[in-house]
């Protein structure tokens, strides 16, 4: 029996998460769960899942949360930054699942770090903001980060009984978004709502603006870097629109090993909170005799230039990569409130890249400075 705490209980990877500890209840115990917002959602699942500590975004919402539940079923309710930090570092779990949104789960993961808690990281901005401070902290805590993105669980899976040192080259696959096809002359006539519109992930609103952008695979560039101690130049980005191949690893003696299987977040989930065991999912396989083939194409950065800044960023590092991220979060928002058009996020992100003076071997303090800077540029710019 495994303890898990999940943060980001309501969003979809939280929700993906639940719904395998329901199809499992022998194996997982829920000692925690933290939301922000969605306390109807989240009240349902405490009904169900029964945690010992329960945080949400503020005073008023967990006042809400208290008025849908009757006083036997109340856990520990806690709120605001305090709250998520103590949710990570709940004594009495083994796992802690990090799936909030954005910036928002940098504190928790280093919490859940320095109390020598095993993480299932979904939060890919962690690493990219700080991944050398949480690398190195994990490593002096003996903490294992076990990758939830789709793309990087592929890799971890296809590094099992493998050794690191032979790995030569990640072929990072990425849908390419809706307007993969778009001419650059259309783009400022993208409207929200087909951005939203993604063609084989089911996911929420600011990783499918992100993957609209490509955006999603520059952070998920960053994101390998770190998870698997990478070279950025042995990082080769694929377009697959059909999502099957969820990455690749080549090996020195030519070997390539995929991870496959059909487009469903609960395969990589469940891999990161019951590693090394796989358990009965019931996802169909695909059918390889009706898609045919699998395609693969070079991205056009000239289209999407987000990789440019994701290996500018490897390549620069200090708080840069912090900064590319905090730009690309206030782009989004923006763009999610129809305040600016589709090609702006990328001119907001580079200007903002540009501007800034990067600090070398930063500390976290440092980190968080830099992210500010560069939400406030960035707003200025919009
Ligand atoms: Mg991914």
């Amino acid at each position: 029996m495994k303890h898990l705490s999940i943060l980001g209980s309501t969003g979809s990877i939280g929700r993906n998460a639940l719904s395998i500890v329901a199809m499992h209840p022998d194996k997982f115990n829920i000692t925690v769960l933290a939301a922000a917002r969605n306390i109807i959602l989240l009240s349902k699942q405490i009904k169900k899942f029964k945690p010992r500590m329960v945080v949400v975004l503020d005073e008023v919402h967990a006042h809400k949360l208290e008025s849908l539940l009757e006083k036997n079923q109340r856990p520990e309710i806690m709120f605001g930054t305090k709250g998520y930090i103590n949710a990570a570092s709940y004594r009495n779990s083994d796992i802690v699942l990090l799936a909030m949104v954005g910036a928002a789960g940098l504190m928790p993961a280093i919490a859940a770090i320095k109390a020598g808690k095993n993480i299932a990281l979904a939060n890919k901005e962690t690493l990219v903001m700080a991944g050398d401070i949480i690398i190195s902290k994990a490593k002096e805590k003996n903490v294992t980060i076990y990758p939830v993105d789709s793309e990087h669980s592929a890799i971890f899976q296809c590094l099992q009984g493998n050794k690191q040192k032979d790995l030569k080259k990640i072929f990072l696959t990425a849908s390419g978004g809706p307007f993969r096809k778009k001419s650059i002359s259309e783009f400022k006539n993208i409207q929200l709502k087909h951005a939203l519109n993604h063609p084989t992930w089911d996911m929420g609103p600011k990783i499918t603006i992100d993957s609209a952008t490509l955006m999603n695979k520059a952070l998920e560039i960053i994101e390998a870097v770190h998870l698997f101690n990478l070279n950025p130049c042995s990082i080769e980005v694929l377009i697959h629109p059909q999502s099957i191949v969820h990455s690749m690893v080549g090996f020195k003696d030519g070997s390539i090993i995929a991870q496959m299987g059909i487009p469903d977040m609960k395969n990589a989930i469940s891999y990161a909170i019951s590693f090394p065991r796989r358990l009965e999912l019931e996802l169909e396989f695909p059918d390889f005799t009706s898609i045919k083939e699998l395609y693969f194409e070079k991205p056009d950065t000239s289209k999407f230039p987000s990789l440019e800044f994701a290996f500018e960023a490897c390549k620069q590092g200090g708080t840069l990569p912090a900064v590319m991220n905090a730009a690309n979060e206030i782009a989004v928002n923006n763009f999610l409130k129809q305040k600016i058009n589709f090609p702006d996020i990328f001119k907001i992100i580079r200007k903002t890249m540009e501007l800034h003076k990067n600090i070398h071997n930063p500390e976290l303090s440092d980190i968080i400075d830099a992210d500010i800077w560069a939400r406030q540029i960035s707003q200025s710019l919009i």
